[in-house]
């Protein structure tokens, strides 16, 4: 059956590779993204030529249409704790306002997928964390606009399947990373690298002792992939995506390091409640979807990332130096 689907966020890093997923399915039928260009950028889809993709420039909270959709994906926020922070109301309205618009825009029956966090286990008092964990978030922190717009947008959608049967499905995606982030996006692997191949001066929060589990973005769209639009799968929800190979930040930094000569590591001021630790329990993804790993190891990643980032500084620095 033909299938129309919205995707909010579709512009931004991860939203662009699920949309160059999404138009693979021989079942889709439309694809209307929705982005307000504020953290993603139209070049992350500018390489798509096909007609089935329409792209609308609006907040996933006031977008309004008269068409309804199969399946909504609602990626639409800030992912990286420099932009959320600066902008905390904008966010918690690309959340939950977002969610609680996009969903009257399904149609009945449909499927509405969201894109949460592991930011919900906040600074996490057990490791790995399984999905039942209940986190251990600041409500009032620094991060709280993030961490509490992604837990309350999964309360809106799982009470809602609750009283009324919606079919929801929630995934927790841990650190991910890969082209097409921001230059200026601020989060580790985008930042280590950008800053290898700039000024050389690799700018690592307090000793680097805190760790993540850092996931490449194509396995973590396999996983999506899986969950999102497969019909025989009946679990909703919430299920941790992710790499779990915890790695320190400061061996990610010194990773990026050793790919560029003369480049060195700063110790700055740490972060005020950046979690010390983060890795996904994947006991119930591996149930839910047999056969996914992310097996992408964070060396050949960040490598892959790297040559991208080096192809597009060379040009931005070469069309400044012609104008
Ligand atoms: N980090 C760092 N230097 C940077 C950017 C990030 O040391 O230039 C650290 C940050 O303090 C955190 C970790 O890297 O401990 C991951 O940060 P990121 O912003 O990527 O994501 P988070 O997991 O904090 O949301």
């Amino acid at each position: 059956m033909p299938r129309s689907v919205l995707v909010s966020g579709g512009c931004g890093f991860l939203g662009s590779h699920l949309v160059d997923r999404l138009l693979r399915r021989d079942d889709l039928e439309t694809l209307v993204v929705v982005d307000n260009l504020w953290t993603g950028s139209r070049d992350n889809i500018a390489h798509v030529s096909d007609p089935r993709l329409s792209l609308r420039i609006a907040d996933a909270e006031t977008f309004t249409t008269s068409q309804h959709f199969d399946e909504i994906i609602h990626l639409a926020s800030p992912a990286s704790p420099v932009w959320y922070m600066r902008e905390p109301a904008r966010t918690i309205k690309a959340n939950i306002g977002g969610a609680l618009n996009l969903l009257s825009l399904l149609r009945p029956g449909g499927r509405f997928c969201f894109a949460s966090t592991s930011e919900v286990y906040g600074d996490p008092l057990m490791s790995p964390q399984p999905e039942s964990y209940r986190g251990s978030v600041d409500c009032t922190g620094p991060r709280s606009s993030y961490d509490e717009s992604k837990r309350c947008t999964e309360a809106l959608l799982f009470e809602e399947q609750r009283v009324s049967g919606l079919d929801v499905r929630v995934v927790r995606l841990f650190n991910t990373y890969g082209p097409r982030t921001r230059i200026d996006d601020g989060r580790a692997v985008s930042n280590f690298v950008c800053q290898a191949l700039t000024t050389g001066i690799l700018t690592v929060h307090g000793d680097g002792s805190q760790s993540r589990s850092w996931g490449y973005v194509d396995d973590i769209v396999d996983g999506l992939e899986r969950f999102f639009w497969r019909d025989s799968i009946t679990y909703r929800g919430p299920l941790n995506i992710g790499n779990n190979r915890e790695v320190s930040v400061l061996g990610i930094a010194k990773f990026v390091c050793s790919l560029v000569q003369g480049s060195r590591i700063e110790h700055h001021a740490p972060i005020p409640q950046d979690p010390t630790n983060r890795c996904p329990d994947l006991t119930l993804a591996r149930q839910v979807l047999p056969g996914w790993e992310a097996t992408t190891s964070y060396e050949e990643g960040i490598r892959r990332t790297f040559e991208w980032y080096r192809r597009r500084i060379v040009t931005r620095d070469r069309s400044a130096a012609s104008a």
